[in-house]
């Protein structure tokens, strides 16, 4: 049985302010019947500790493969967790985008989330144009076999569908196109881990998941909760996807 999860990314947004949403989604979900994690900017990880309390994990938004050392600018694993983190966004195509970041690299910093005691939520997706030209599912098993170390187990690893014309766009694939994909890596995992640890490893959705129409997306096959951007920032529009999926 796969726990589900409601992942919020709330990427270079939130200040010490913007706690205040934190307290209250978990004033208002003490007992959310799926698991909560919201990832602010790793300058809030600590503080949000204190409002957070036991319903609403915490996780960081990427961290470097190597423990330490001089990588100025740079968050190892080991601080995340030190910080208060359990889990860690990695590969989001934003970093992808803007810190050129290939699936290679990202395998090396899952590996070393995994190695630290965190667990990683990899994040994979097709461009407008590649969907376009029908090779989606291509990319998608490249990205997956690239992007995950062989250390992955369903512990330690999540796996985060997100097309990246879908994020921050109001797009939506249809729940077919999410279900295809989602089959699909489930196959691919199944495949390549076994059927054990490829049937336990918790696979999100993401890409413009809004209240309104995260009941139908959860019930897709294989969707076992969403990574949120824009509606994570606040806790009304949060609170309606999490509730949404602890009834799915
Ligand atoms: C994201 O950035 O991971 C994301 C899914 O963003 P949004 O929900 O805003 O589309």
């Amino acid at each position: 049985m796969r726990r589900k999860l409601a992942a919020g990314n709330w990427k270079m947004n939130g200040t010490r302010a913007d706690l205040a949403e934190i307290a209250a989604l978990a004033e208002a979900h003490p007992e959310p019947g799926c698991e909560v994690l919201i990832c602010p900017p790793a300058t809030l990880i600590d503080r949000a500790r204190a409002v957070a309390g036991p319903s609403v994990a915490l996780g960081g938004q990427d961290c470097h493969a190597a423990g330490s050392g001089a990588h100025t600018g740079d968050i190892s694993a080991v601080m995340l967790l030190d910080a208060g983190a359990h889990y860690v966004i990695l590969g989001h195509s934003e970093r992808r985008e803007d810190h050129g970041e290939s699936s290679d690299m990202v395998r090396d910093k899952a590996r070393a989330a995994m190695e630290a005691g965190l667990r990683a939520i990899v994040c994979i997706g097709e461009s407008l144009a590649q969907r376009e030209a029908q090779n989606t599912l291509d990319i998608i098993a490249g990205q997956l076999s690239h992007s995950i170390p062989d250390s992955a187990t369903g512990e330690n690893l999540v796996v985060a569908y997100e097309p990246i014309w879908a994020i921050g766009t109001g797009l939506t694939p249809t729940t077919d196109q999410i279900g295809e994909v989602h089959d699909f890596m489930r196959m691919k995992l199944e495949t390549r881990f076994g059927e054990g640890v490829g049937r336990s490893v918790r696979l999100l959705y993401g890409g413009s998941v809004k209240p309104g129409n995260a009941a139908e997306i959860f019930a897709v096959s294989n969707v076992d909760g969403a990574l949120v951007g824009g509606a994570s920032l606040k806790a009304a529009d949060f609170g309606g996807i999490v509730t949404a999926l602890a009834q799915s």
